[in-house]
């Protein structure tokens, strides 16, 4: 693509948008009297301005229908969660009986764990990426220490190679073959969330299958970003947040996945709880758990109407955005202008000042770039924030950028390479 770096070349390619309009049904923070500039979708996505009326139908129906609220009503809450989970599917490409909503995301990586975290003495090892969040690296760590192995022995982290950044598939793969008598699990992000590789999560399934391990996935920063396949990609599990890429508020409902293949093994251990039990036969309040089929039957606790309230105001954007492959289009013109603009500032200064560290390839990445700032790391950010751009910060000198395509422009990302030069002049 031809990118330009002015202010005509930006509103021209907002004006061009087939998907322009969706930025009218968030709800965009102000400063200084102007929408800013908010890129930080990988954090925290924006509010669908229809998340409050989602929310007051349900409390009206609390209200007016109070316990009747399970039954009756238009969408009664016993079955609240059939449209998330069609709507979720779709987005993660899976079949709607593999996906539920339920609890948040690390108690859901837990709940998988314990299904498809089996050691034994001779097959006991996590293969996962170096650098994972902090989140999962905790979980995987105190996993392993509950069935009696050391992490230091039992967690094999893969990291880049030396004067490397990102990891390389070919790495990755012989890793996974080189452990192949020992690994349990293999557990990888999607995308990872510092340095924005997207990870080729089929390559990592296959190989991690050869190995003779079950392979999982942590989908935080892919869900809602990239497109993804996952029944035909064949991994055994994943789960993901849906307050980042899927807008459903502060700390919202989680989704998981679990492949069909596993529908029927009666290996698989679970934490049960009565969400899970047979839909058709939960009432009877019978002892003995029978699992309802597919997903559901992971869940645990009754559903949270409120927050599957707010989830449900952002799937029906997404509904009507026909597709995470739309979608997906526009995020790598967005990302790509800001690398594009980037690159420029560099030039222009006849240095690197910004050091991209997500890779280049835009098969390789999701919607966020991670710029490494050379120099006055801090004050940039700080410089970026006081002028409206609200990106986030990683320590030590890394600020993430993600132009989303719901609710960026390529004014947005114009606006922003118009400041970090702005920042540096400082
Ligand atoms: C955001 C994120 C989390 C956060 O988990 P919560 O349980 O929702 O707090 C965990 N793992 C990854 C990879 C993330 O990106």
């Amino acid at each position: 693509m031809n990118y330009q770096n002015s202010l005509a070349f930006a509103i021209e390619r907002d004006q061009q948008d087939p998907l322009k309009d969706f930025r009218k049904q968030f709800l965009i923070p102000q400063h200084n009297g102007k929408d800013v500039v908010y890129l930080c979708g990988n954090s925290l996505g924006l509010q669908p301005s229809s998340a409050s009326k989602y929310i007051n139908d349900q409390l009206s129906n609390w209200q007016n229908l109070a316990v009747e609220g399970w039954f009756q009503g238009d969408d009664p809450w016993l079955e609240y969660h059939k449209s998330l989970a069609i709507s979720v599917s779709k987005i993660v490409g899976a079949k709607e009986s593999e996906v539920t909503v339920m609890n948040s995301l690390t108690v859901n990586l837990h709940l998988l764990m314990v299904s498809f975290y089996k050691p034994n003495s001779k097959r006991y090892k996590i293969l996962m990426e170096g650098g994972a969040f902090p989140s999962d690296q905790y979980a995987v760590e105190s996993q392993v220490r509950f069935h009696g192995f050391d992490p230091k022995d039992a967690v094999i982290e893969i990291f880049p190679r030396e004067g490397e950044v990102t990891l390389r598939t070919e790495d990755i793969i012989q890793q996974i073959r080189d452990n192949a008598d020992e690994v349990a699990l293999v557990l990888f992000a999607g995308i990872n969330y510092y340095t924005g590789q997207f990870f080729d999560l089929q390559a990592i399934t296959k190989a991690g299958h050869d190995a003779g391990a079950y392979v999982g996935f942590d989908l935080a920063h892919a869900a809602g970003n990239v497109p993804l396949q996952l029944h035909d990609w064949g991994g055994d599990f994943a789960c993901w947040c849906s307050y980042k890429y899927m807008n459903s508020g502060p700390g919202g409902i989680s989704g998981v996945f679990v492949h069909e293949k596993h529908f029927n093994n009666q290996q698989l251990d679970r934490f049960a709880g009565w969400w899970g039990y047979r839909a058709d036969k939960r009432f009877l309040m019978a002892p003995g758990f029978e699992a309802a089929n597919g997903a559901n039957g992971w869940q645990v606790s009754t559903a949270p109407i409120l927050l599957q309230a707010l989830f449900k105001a952002s799937m029906a954007i997404f509904d009507s955005a026909a597709g995470i492959c739309r979608l997906r289009e526009k995020s790598l013109a967005l990302t790509g202008y800001l690398e594009f603009l980037i690159g420029q500032i560099n030039k222009q200064q006849g240095e690197e000042v910004f050091r991209i560290i997500t890779p280049a390839n835009p098969h390789e990445r999701g919607c966020q770039l991670s710029v490494v700032c050379l120099r006055n790391a801090k004050a940039i950010f700080q410089y970026l924030a006081n002028n409206g751009v609200i990106g986030d910060w990683r320590e030590p000198d890394v600020i993430r950028l993600s132009p989303v395509p719901l609710y960026n422009t390529f004014e947005d990302v114009y606006h922003t390479g118009k400041q970090l030069l702005a920042a540096i002049a400082q």
